[in-house]
């Protein structure tokens, strides 16, 4: 095991949850998060929420997958949201759903067709479906996405939803829709 590299680095990943526990770090949290927000973002590292967005524990959801996209997953997990949210509040606005999708995106790799087609084959997927996912450019597609979200039958008209560009070369947000 030790000469796996994974192994310690997950060492010390445990070790940091422990140091947190031990300060209280998870005393307070709540799960109607406090900015009453939706992240849905890239699982890129470069672009952790938690971070690029200064969110503290419970503050808000995060769905992270590759490149951010709205899938039809996504798309049940937010209604699935909402119908937990209503519960709590049955009148106004339920809460905030921010989409941002970033630069230098891995996701474009889907536009290259060898690379696709592999992986398609590989996840038993339909390539030309999965040529919609790549991220060449952020902005064209994160207004995509939101308009995907907004018109789905499943999505409550009391969620707002927005569209953002993460630069991880400037560290800035962008609001785009
Ligand atoms: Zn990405």
């Amino acid at each position: 095991m030790s000469n796996q590299p994974s192994a310690g680095n997950l060492e010390s990943a445990l070790d940091r949850n422990r140091a947190f526990a031990a300060a209280g770090g998870h005393e307070g949290a709540v799960v109607l998060p406090n900015l009453r927000l939706l992240v849905i973002t890239c699982l890129d590292p470069r672009t952790d929420p938690a971070h690029t967005l200064g969110l503290g524990l419970s503050d808000a959801m995060v769905v992270r997958n590759v490149g951010g996209r709205i899938t039809p997953e996504v798309i049940n997990d937010v209604a699935f949201i909402s119908q937990i949210a209503e519960t709590a509040l049955p009148d106004g606005p339920l809460f905030e759903v921010a989409v941002v999708h970033h630069t230098q995106c891995g996701a474009g790799a889907l536009a290259d067709d060898t690379f696709r087609l592999r992986y398609a084959d590989r996840i038993d997927a339909d390539e030309t479906a999965l040529r919609e996912h790549a991220v060449l450019d952020p902005k064209e597609t994160v207004t995509r996405d939101v308009e995907r979200l907004r018109s789905s039958d499943a999505i409550s008209p009391r969620l707002t939803v927005s569209g953002h560009v993460y630069d991880v070369v400037t560290g800035l947000v962008e609001t785009v829709t």
